[in-house]
This record gives C-alpha cells, sequence and structure tokens, in this order.
C-alpha cells in the first residue's frame, strides 16, 4: 500500500504581461501579475504619471510609484478587486480526497480533479493524517482499514463489473462499476487536482486554511503553496508570516486580511 505523507505542490502555471502599446508607462516590477494588478489599479485612477500619453488625472500619488509602495496600499486599502488580475495554477498531488472535499468550497478557485468514475483505484494510495505517528497503534488501525477498505474496493469492483458485462460500452461498463466500487474508498484516498486562481481568492485560501483552527493536511498544504507564492510574487503575498505557536503548529498570519 503506498502512503503519502506530505502534499506535493507543483506550480503549472503563470501569467504574461504585455503592456499596453500606446500609454508611455511602465512598472518597476518584472513580475506579471504584479506588474498587472499595478496597471489595472492605475488604470481606475489614470494615474500613469505625467508622460502617460493621454489628457487629465495623470498624476502620480508621491510615496506610490513604486510597485511594492503602489499594491502594499491597494492591500491597506482592501481594493481587492484589482487583486484579481494576477493568475497562477497549481497541480497539487498527494492530498487526500478529505482535504480536496474542503479545498472545492472556495468558490473562486477553479478545479480538474482526477476522476474516480474513470479511473480504476486498485492501486491508490492514501494520505497519512499529519496527526498520525508512524508506528504507532493509532498508525496500525489506521493502516489496516485502508488496506482493508482497497482490498474490498477490488472485490466489488470485479463483482460489479461481471453484473454489468451486458451493458454493450465498454467505457459505461467501468464506469458503472468503478462509480459503485468508490463508495468503499475513504477520505484518506489520494487524488490530484489542479487549481486555478487569482490573488484575491488564494490569499483568502490560504488565510482560511493557514489558520490556527483549520484541519492538518490543507495547513499543510497552505504553508506550502505559501512559499511558492511568495517566492513568485513578494508584494502580493509577502504580508504574511508563518508563526509557530506554543504547541508547535505552524500558522500563516498578517494584518492585511480579508482584502
Ligand atoms: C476551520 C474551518 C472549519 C470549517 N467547518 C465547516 C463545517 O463544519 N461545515 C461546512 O459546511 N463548512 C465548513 N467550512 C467551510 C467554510 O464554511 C467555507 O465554505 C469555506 O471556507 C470557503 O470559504 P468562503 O465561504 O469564505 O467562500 P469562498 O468560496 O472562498 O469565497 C470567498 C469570499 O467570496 C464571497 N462569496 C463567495 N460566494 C459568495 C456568495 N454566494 N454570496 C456572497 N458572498 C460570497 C465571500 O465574501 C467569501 O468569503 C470550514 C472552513 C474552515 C476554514
Amino acid at each position: 500500500m503506498h502512503i503519502f505523507r506530505e502534499p506535493k505542490v507543483t506550480l503549472l502555471a503563470r501569467q504574461e504581461y504585455l503592456g499596453a502599446p500606446d500609454i508611455n508607462w511602465e512598472s518597476d516590477s518584472d513580475v506579471p501579475g504584479q506588474s498587472l494588478a499595478e496597471f489595472a489599479g492605475r488604470l481606475c485612477y489614470l494615474s500613469f504619471g505625467p508622460d502617460a500619453g493621454f489628457e487629465g488625472g495623470h498624476k502620480l500619488i508621491s510615496g506610490r510609484t513604486g510597485n511594492k509602495q503602489y499594491l502594499d496600499n491597494i492591500l491597506n486599502v482592501k481594493h481587492g478587486s484589482v487583486l484579481e488580475h494576477a493568475v497562477w495554477t497549481f497541480l497539487f498531488e498527494g492530498v487526500s480526497r478529505a482535504l480536496t472535499h474542503e479545498l472545492v468550497r472556495h468558490r473562486h478557485l477553479s478545479y480538474s480533479q482526477l476522476s474516480q468514475r474513470y479511473v480504476d483505484e486498485s492501486d491508490v494510495g492514501f494520505v497519512l493524517p499529519p496527526e498520525i505517528e508512524e508506528g504507532s497503534p493509532a498508525f496500525e488501525v489506521w493502516r489496516r482499514s485502508c488496506e482493508r477498505s482497497l482490498e474490498d474496493y477490488r472485490t466489488l469492483l470485479a463483482q460489479i463489473e461481471e453484473q454489468v458485462e451486458d451493458e454493450p460500452s465498454a467505457t459505461l461498463r467501468r464506469k458503472r462499476a468503478r462509480q459503485t466500487a468508490r463508495s468503499l474508498l475513504p477520505n484518506a484516498a489520494e487524488t490530484k487536482i489542479v487549481v486555478t486562481g487569482n490573488a484575491r481568492a488564494w490569499r483568502h485560501f490560504l488565510e482560511m486554511r493557514g489558520s490556527a483552527s483549520a484541519e492538518a493536511e490543507i495547513r499543510a498544504l497552505s504553508l506550502k503553496l505559501l512559499a511558492v507564492l511568495n517566492g513568485e510574487a513578494p508584494h502580493l503575498f509577502g504580508d504574511y508570516r508563518v508563526v509557530r505557536q506554543e504547541n508547535g503548529t505552524a500558522v500563516i498570519e498578517t494584518e492585511f486580511g480579508g482584502v
């Protein structure tokens, strides 16, 4: 039985920023998501500076000429819609169906997840909940239960395949068997999911799922995700701190929450 011990986070895609050829303005950030969010914010007041090439409302507000200062102010005044232009796509692997059940509650993210109706799960792995110590009695209970469910899955799959053998479509035959057998798989069954989100949606996710009250596995995912997003766009995610609590739990905190 394959056991997954931590989530794997892979950055699949980021944006390209092309700029507007007719507007004479450049961001001092070379991060596309950051430049784009700044451009979008500046467009609201046409605050690209006097040389931008159009009439009226063109002043630069002093102290907000750079990308970092500009986006700091956006976070501070909670002008969050500007952040929606910056987008990243991730592949999450080694996560449980329990985790993705919580993940997909976030309605501003977009998802494509491995189908248990289409894919044969006879060799599916299981995600070890962080609270369970390997080798402990609790681990033995967990491992035995996962093994048993996998065995029962394979048995039921074979029985339903036999039951629906008159079904003329091979695809439907497989689906009917797999969709029935999967009912025996536990929340710990491993899954894979592609998730696309804008900076505002990712920030909300990090705040909810990186908090002290969040479930341990999804909090671990949030910490990994934050490390990548912070590396990608420090002006959009650099306000987050990872704080270790007295009980050793690492949680995500910021003074610019709820943007
Ligand atoms: C610690 C913890 C425990 C939880 N426990 C439970 C539980 O026991 N049972 C349960 O069912 N869920 C539970 N949840 C899930 C929670 O209720 C939310 O569904 C989930 O966190 C998604 O966040 P969100 O509702 O803020 O919405 P998101 O979909 O992430 O949207 C972000 C924001 O957009 C706005 N928004 C989105 N959709 C709408 C809308 N239709 N109308 C108005 N505003 C909208 C809201 O401001 C929202 O905060 C829990 C979450 C956490 C973090």
